[in-house]
């Protein structure tokens, strides 16, 4: 006999284990089935995102900015402190608390909205139904009036760098180093290799970057990355654009990386390489040919703007279908697709999902770049702001970079706006919101800002998008 639910989840990232819960409060009898294990045997719930991805990096993240914070900043503020330490067993412990923290939680949310866990293997059948392999080889059958395929992504890698997790690393070995890497090679100057090279970076690692492309964070606004990139050039992150890894080859403990910048070869030597290089979707055997699921041409699950698949009643949601790769992004299309479930419209805006990149500074943009306006052929005017003439930001010894907003030259609406700075997550999404209800710049220029904020970048940026920013000479005037 099969057991039958309303909902079926195969996979609890973020994108799964949202969609369970919001499945549960809208009154639906829902399981999620998680095939992840700790070495101890019990089920590891929250994904990617919880226990190899955005809690754990930015845990890393905060406690070397913190050391950078005492190694060269203390002093300017009149603080002596002497010979500060670094001891990575203890990093590492913190982060684990955290994310031990973070994926009890889950489990406790789960519960407590009645959400079982199956754990397993999931494979999805013909006619709804899925089969489970659980970790002692036992089998079951359940079957559902609706299943959702949330089984994320895994790093992708490449022949020419082998990932052994000892000296060659993916972004899961690299948030585990027991020491700081003397000299660290990194594959790609993407959201992940830029993240973990700052994270060894800071805390002592020579890091150079070897990124295949010859501009510097492509989809990002151009103004933003000119500016990025000039940041971690004064840091030390050694990024070198067009240089495209040939080959690696381990010697004595150490890798020889070769790659090729146009025609020239060169060879570097490191103590650790991170490979990172993207993610790409986890669909091996996840469903049966004769299930009714299709592929699109990336590799990803194919669904419709609202996450269906081409099986009826099967849908998918987060890194394993089309759009980027982002928490945020898989929880609200769980979100979505419950909704849907419960027979509600919850359409999701798709054009105004925020990017992040948590260096530091920060790097954030949403909505449309100036390079792709252009492309577009739409007429738009631009507004930027120094965090060097805010108060907030001098005195908190944090004042390299800017507040950009770009908005349609016409109508005035605000089509984007992206920031290098600090705290630039939390201010774009100010924006965010203000671009969700169809703000025009004159909306936020009559807005009051407290001061001193960070926040009065954003005010001063939307008046500079008209000549009328206060505390800097305009280059035009109105
Ligand atoms: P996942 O989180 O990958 O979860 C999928 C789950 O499904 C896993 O637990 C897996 O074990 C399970 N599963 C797979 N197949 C099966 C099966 N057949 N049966 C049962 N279970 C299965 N994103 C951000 O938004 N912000 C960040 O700051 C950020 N930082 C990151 C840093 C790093 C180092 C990395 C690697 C990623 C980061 N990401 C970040 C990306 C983010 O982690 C992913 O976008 C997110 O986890 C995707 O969620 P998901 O639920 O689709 O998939
Ligand atoms: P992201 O997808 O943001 O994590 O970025 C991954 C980056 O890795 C991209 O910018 C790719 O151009 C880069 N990349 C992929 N393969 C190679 C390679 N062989 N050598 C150097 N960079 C690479």
């Amino acid at each position: 006999m099969t057991t039958h639910f309303d909902v079926l989840v195969i996979g609890a990232g973020p994108a799964g284990y949202v969609c369970a819960i919001r499945c549960a409060q809208l009154g639906k009898k829902v399981a999620v089935i998680e095939q992840w294990l700790d070495d101890k045997g019990k089920s590891v719930l929250g994904g990617t995102c919880l226990n190899v991805g955005c809690i754990p990096s930015k845990a890393l993240l905060d406690s070397s900015h913190k050391y950078k914070e005492v190694t060269e900043h203390y002093s300017d503020h009149g603080i002596g402190v002497e010979q500060p330490s670094i001891n990575i067993a203890a990093m590492m412990a913190r982060k684990e608390q955290i994310v031990a923290q973070l994926t009890g939680g889950v489990a406790g949310l789960l519960k407590h909205n009645g959400v079982d866990v199956i754990q397993g293997r999931g494979k999805l059948l013909a006619n709804r139904r899925v089969q489970v392999v659980a970790a002692d080889g036992s089998e079951n059958t359940y079957d559902a009036d609706n299943i959702v395929l949330a089984a994320g992504s895994l790093p992708i890698d490449i022949p020419v760098a082998p990932v052994d997790q000892d000296v060659i690393v993916d972004s899961t070995g690299a948030l585990a180093f027991e020491e700081v890497p003397g000299k660290l090679g990194v594959i790609g100057a993407g959201v992940i290799g830029l993240e973990l090279g700052s994270v060894w970076g800071r805390l002592g690692a020579e890091v150079v970057l070897l990124e295949a492309m010859d501009s510097f964070l492509p989809t990002m606004d151009k103004q933003i990355a000119k500016e990025s990139q000039k940041l971690f050039k004064k840091q030390g992150l050694d990024i070198r654009l067009g240089a495209r890894v040939t080959g690696t080859e381990i010697q004595d403990g150490k890798v020889h990386v070769t790659y090729a910048v146009g025609d020239d070869s060169h060879t570097e030597v490191f103590d650790r390489l991170i490979v990172s290089v993207g993610r790409r979707p986890q669909t091996e055997d996840l469903f049966a040919e004769d299930a009714g699921v299709t592929m699109d041409e990336r590799g990803s699950i194919f669904v419709t703007e609202e996450c269906a698949t081409e099986a009826p009643g099967v849908w998918a949601v987060g890194d394993i279908v089309r759009g980027p790769m982002l928490a945020h992004k898989g929880s609200e299309e769980g979100v979505m697709v419950a909704e849907q479930i419960a027979g509600k419209h919850h359409p999701l805006n798709y054009d105004l999902i925020p990017s992040i990149i948590y260096t530091h500074p920060e790097i954030a943009g949403v909505g449309k770049t100036e390079q792709e306006l252009e492309a577009e052929g739409i007429a738009y005017k631009v507004g930027t702001f120094p965090f060097a003439a805010i108060g907030r930001a001098l005195a908190a010894g944090d004042s390299d970079g800017l507040v950009k907003i770009i908005s349609d030259e016409n109508t005035d609406q605000l089509l984007g706006a992206h920031c290098v700075g600090p705290s630039a997550a939390d201010l774009v999404q100010q924006l965010l919101i203000a671009m969700e209800f169809g703000s025009s710049t004159e909306d936020i220029q009559m807005m009051v800002f407290g001061h001193p904020t960070l926040s009065e970048a954003v005010h001063e940026a939307a008046l500079a998008v008209d000549g009328k920013a206060i505390h800097m000479a305009n280059r035009k005037k109105r």
